[in-house]
């Protein structure tokens, strides 16, 4: 569902990713790890366009992201077109960046509303749906101001569960989090992933990575180091710099 070719970013004469090569199956999921600093957030970031990669290709269910042919040369997509393509992808940051000044409800109901054109009607039964199901149904008329960073995150996750994306990307979504919060986080992803949600998840939860995750990335530099599957990475590691880096983190 996500192809990745050769996908270098840099920010002036730094360059953060050194040619990244990356496939992300349908119902597949995938934890990223690596020092800090080493591009996971960038790689992300690329791969919602919320930054454009500096040279490389990314395919998003078959479509160039970002960019599509024209007279036999690639030119940058039209706005609204990327816009379009974000929304098949929805992302979870670090700090549960939630409107203020909006309900829970009203912070899931919101793009629903105005990027898809459903009726409030609609948006609002498909948001009690998803606070059910990250359990703030009871919640659901509080401001972000009164609700905990656990509850504040996973109102962040039904809110970008409501554009019914087919992938989901997380990064760090629990490191802001006392570990208690942090759990009831983890357990919604958990189940996001037994449903069969695409996730690359960007995280230094090694539990969840090593239940949870089909596959292991890890990343120091800018490059892929090494990926296969937690059972092996966690055990038996190729790369010294691996070793070296679980070392640190298990
Ligand atoms: P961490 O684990 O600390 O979150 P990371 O692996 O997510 O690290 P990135 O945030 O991707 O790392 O950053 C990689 C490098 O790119 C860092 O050196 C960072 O300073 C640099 N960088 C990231 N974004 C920008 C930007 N917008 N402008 C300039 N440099 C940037
Ligand atoms: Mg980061």
């Amino acid at each position: 569902i996500i192809r990745v070719e050769g996908l270098r970013k840099s920010f002036g004469e730094r360059e953060v990713l050194r040619g990244i090569d990356l496939e992300v199956a349908a119902g597949e999921v995938v934890v990223v790890i690596g020092p800090s600093g080493c591009g996971k957030s960038t790689l992300l970031r690329c791969l919602n366009h919320l930054e454009s990669p500096t040279q490389g290709r990314i395919w998003l269910r078959g479509e160039l992201l970002g960019l599509r042919e024209k007279d036999g040369r690639l030119v940058p997509r039209p706005e609204a077109e990327v816009d379009r393509q974000r929304t098949h992808i929805g992302m979870v940051f670090q700090r549960f960046n939630l409107f203020p000044h909006m309900t829970a409800l009203g912070n899931i109901i919101e793009a629903p509303m105005r990027v898809k054109g459903l009726s409030r009607a609609q948006a609002e039964e498909r948001g009690l749906r998803l606070l059910e199901r990250v359990g703030l149904l009871d919640r659901k008329d509080e401001y972000p101001a009164r609700l905990s960073g656990g509850q504040q995150q996973r109102v962040a996750i039904a809110r970008a569960l409501a554009m019914e994306p087919e992938v989901m990307l997380f990064d760090e979504a629990t490191s802001a989090l006392d570990p208690e919060l942090a759990d009831e986080v983890l357990q919604v992803m958990q189940d996001l992933a037994r449903e069969g949600m695409t996730m690359l998840v960007v995280t230094h939860e090694m539990g969840f990575a090593r239940e949870v995750a089909h596959r292991v990335i890890i990343m120091d530099a800018g490059v892929v180091l090494e990926q296969g599957p937690p059972s092996v990475i966690f055990t038996r590691p190729t790369q010294p710099r691996t070793r070296e880096f679980l070392r640190k983190v298990l």
